[in-house]
């Protein structure tokens, strides 16, 4: 997400779809034919969703336990050579669900708000311009949190891949990600992304809560944000 300026992200993404599997085949070839319709039906997410969780563990197991659970999600080769570009979609999602297999429930969790958190500090860091991040600040708190949610929205295929997203603006701020294809059960990652984002830019008593979510047997996942 790079709020004020989304078409170098958005390039970023364009690069990131049109390399996979469409240059060592021949044309006509059933396995390019083949990987050509995986590329693009496979939606793309932003590296830290990887990168951020491989840290995250890092912290709480031993070295040799990332690699199992990166094996388990099919994904060890990132261990290596992290991602340097978008990943799958399908990759996210085998990885938060090797975590949650892996772990107790709450440290499991603890894993995911932990990736959220620095994913979010990323952001802020690298793709929200210093002079942006000071009219948000200048800005009345209500307004500058509608600000932040619309760039979210625009931004929204860096977290929700092929989920559709809905900002809602009235009296309660919320996000809402229908068929979210990295959901889990709480969706700690994401709850902690949009937290940390709201707490840095906009209040630091902002709380985000997920009533619904499609993990749990919901169409969307709901993520309304208090400031
Ligand atoms: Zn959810």
């Amino acid at each position: 997400m790079e709020i004020g300026s989304g078409a170098t992200y958005g390039s970023e993404a364009g690069h990131a779809n049109a390399g996979d599997g469409a240059t060592s085949h021949q044309p006509g070839d059933a396995s390019a034919r083949a990987q050509l319709h995986h590329a693009a039906a496979a939606a793309r997410i932003g590296p830290n969703a990887i990168i951020q969780t491989a840290a995250a563990l890092s912290a709480v197991v031993s070295p040799q336990d990332v690699r199992c659970i990166f094996e388990t999600a099919g994904i060890a080769g990132y261990l290596t050579a992290g991602p340097a570009t978008m990943v799958g979609e399908d990759e996210v999602a085998a990885l938060f669900h090797a975590v949650d297999l892996a772990l107790p429930p709450a440290d499991a969790a603890a894993v995911a708000r932990a990736s959220g958190r620095a994913t979010a500090d990323y952001i802020v860091a690298n793709r929200i311009p210093r002079t942006v991040r000071n009219v948000l600040a200048w800005l009345p708190r209500w307004m500058a949190a509608r600000v932040l949610l619309a760039s979210i929205r625009r931004h929204s295929w860096t977290f929700a891949g092929s989920g559709r997203v809905t900002a809602t603006t009235g009296r309660q701020l919320a996000l809402t990600i229908a068929v979210n294809p990295i959901a889990r059960p709480g969706c700690h990652w994401h709850v902690a992304v949009f937290e940390r984002l709201f707490k840095v830019l906009i209040s630091p008593d902002a709380r985000v809560t997920h009533p619904c979510c499609c993990a749990r047997g919901d169409t969307a996942c709901r993520f309304e944000i208090d400031i």
